[in-house]
């Protein structure tokens, strides 16, 4: 069987009169994310592009290896129309097939390296990609093993490709020579098969219900979106970016990140979040003068600079977002590191706030910031769809030029998730400051948000209901020093042999589940709380397990 074709009926679209005014107006422009690269870096063939595991890349070179990389891709079988699925941490490997991707129109599906079997199966059976690239082996973890497994289940997903390491087997192919040596290719320059309208490349969304849907962003908008935050960030040809977080966020790829510092014309360094002493050093030898990280990284870089030494002078913009950062955080981190300190408060369905690098203090310690075009629009709604008074909070509902109208082949979610005039109702609890930013003060959709990670709490109870000896679960927030919050478990018993913490979470990674989504905590009841008819008082869970973090429980 061959490769499904991607259908771009799937793509739900924002309204043709909407798009119209963001072409007229110049915020979407004819350009495909790849073209407004490798032009931008044509110019300065020389300078650095990639710094990654010590080996520094050009942007002539970088031009070569995506024109390498996609005859290669091509040679094997990709074809524009295609989906492929890319499960690849931070490597030049992986920006170098992120970009030949979209030039080819095969879109990538971005999964966090850290997804198991049980997410990619979800994944796989709905984008249906003829593809898949992976990694062999990621410390110990078998990737390739992973895949074959999952193979059977989706005839469609006739291509594994591997970055790393030979493949012997015969239904694997190898693009270990993607990268190595450079060689004499000829670059890849000017427009590739993608038109500026078609999908890019698929997010995952971190959801509100049930497991992961898919996002389709276009050239076009995300093109804006990466124009935009790189003004909003002040990133320049002179700029370092570090990326440590997985590029596979938004965040990180292009609010400006990755994608924004390569469009600029300046290095992008890649690193991981392990190991903080190793985050600090690249970033005195390498000279980082922007980097993005959730709050939780913020204060381990902040504890291990209060004990070593190390020059952080070149930073000039930290971004810190994915969950809220606490203003004495944020004072620190301004005061310790030198810099700017930048709050963003975006989502991969669109919609990105930034406070501005010339705000006062109290804007950026205590506030998410406001919106990164004039274009978007936000309403903060109560219960009943209803805009709250000014100043009160609400859910911030919103569309705009960067924001995608629903879910690629989920009507359901995307009924759920959108107005029917295309609003997002982000289940964000926001408030509206006088001076235009935004407070995110808490959410209602049942997500809990470890260290920036999203973990929908439905998926887990369904899992962890599987288990003998589970009359009612409930999976809430617990709140945590250094994730922010963790998962706690309420569990109500169906008999004599409940199970306890290591069961459950023995059962979850036997079922394949990613393990930053396992419970921490698990707490045992002879009832569920409950409001109405039959549905669980998550609000009163939320507080028990507040209260346990906080001792008094
Ligand atoms: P994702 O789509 O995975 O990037 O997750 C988006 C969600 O993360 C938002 O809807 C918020 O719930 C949360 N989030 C992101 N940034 C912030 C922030 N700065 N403060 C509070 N919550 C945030």
């Amino acid at each position: 069987m061959t490769g499904l074709r991607l259908d771009l009926i799937d793509i739900p679209r924002i309204p043709e009169e909407r798009a119209r005014r963001y072409r007229e107006a110049g915020l979407w422009r004819s350009e495909t994310l790849d073209e407004m690269i490798l032009t931008r870096g044509s110019a300065t063939p020389d300078r650095c592009a990639l710094v990654a595991e010590g080996r520094r890349t050009t942007y002539g070179e970088l031009a070569a290896l995506v024109g390498r990389a996609e005859r290669r891709l091509r040679a094997a079988g990709v074809n524009r129309g295609d989906t492929v699925v890319v499960q690849v941490p931070n490597s030049r490997e992986y920006v170098v097939l992120v970009l030949a991707l979209m030039r080819l129109g095969a879109p990538p599906v971005l999964t966090l390296p850290s997804l198991r079997e049980y997410e990619l199966d979800r994944i796989i059976g709905l984008v249906r990609p003829s593809s898949i690239v992976i990694p062999r082996r990621v410390r110990r973890f078998d990737h390739l093993g992973m895949v074959q497994k999952l193979k059977p289940r989706h005839p469609y997903l006739v291509r594994t490709l591997v970055v790393d390491g030979e493949a012997a087997e015969p239904d694997v192919a190898d693009l270990t020579g993607l990268c190595d040596p450079p060689g004499d290719d000829p670059p890849a320059e000017g427009r590739g098969a993608a038109s500026p309208k078609d999908v890019a490349l698929f997010l995952l969304s971190s959801g509100t219900t049930g497991s992961s849907k898919l996002i389709a962003r276009t050239h076009e908008d995300y093109g804006y979106v990466i124009r935009t935050t790189t003004e909003i960030a002040a990133l320049s040809a002179d700029s370092v970016y570090l990326a440590v977080m997985p590029a596979t966020h938004t965040f990180v790829l292009a609010y400006p990140g990755v994608l924004g510092t390569l469009a600029a014309g300046g290095t992008v360094v890649l690193g991981s979040p392990e190991d903080p002493r190793k985050v600090l050093r690249t970033v005195q030898e390498e000279r980082v003068t922007h980097c993005a990280a959730v709050p939780g990284l913020v204060k381990q870089w902040l504890t291990l600079l209060g004990r070593e030494p190390y020059d952080v002078s070149s930073l000039k913009v930290l971004q810190v977002g994915g969950a809220r950062l606490d203003a004495p955080t944020a004072a620190r981190a301004k005061a310790e590191l030198g810099c700017s300190v930048q709050q963003v408060y975006g989502m991969s369905e669109g919609l990105t706030n930034y406070t501005r690098l010339d705000d006062p203090d109290e804007v950026v310690f205590s506030s998410q910031g406001r919106p990164a075009s004039p274009a978007d629009e936000i309403v903060i709604v109560d219960e009943d769809d209803a805009p709250v008074p000014a100043g009160e909070v609400g859910q911030l509902l919103t569309r705009g030029p960067f924001t995608v109208a629903g879910y690629y082949r989920d009507e359901a979610a995307t009924k759920r998730a959108f107005t029917a005039d295309g609003f997002y109702r982000t289940g964000d609890l926001v408030r509206l400051r006088p001076d235009g930013n935004l407070e995110v003060v808490g959410r209602i959709k049942n997500v809990i948000n470890r260290g920036g990670e999203k973990i929908c709490a439905e998926e887990l109870e369904e899992l962890v209901q599987e288990l003998p000896g589970v009359s009612a679960v409930a999976a809430v927030p617990m709140p945590h020093p250094g994730f922010g919050e963790i998962v706690c478990l309420y569990l109500v018993p169906g008999g004599e042999n409940a199970p306890d913490l290591g069961d459950v979470r023995r059962h979850l990674e036997s079922r394949g589940l990613a393990r930053y989504k396992l419970p921490e905590r698990l707490e045992l009841l002879d009832a569920m709380p409950l409001i109405g008819v039959g549905k669980i008082n998550r609000t009163e869970l939320r507080e028990r397990a507040a209260a346990i973090a906080a001792g008094v429980g």
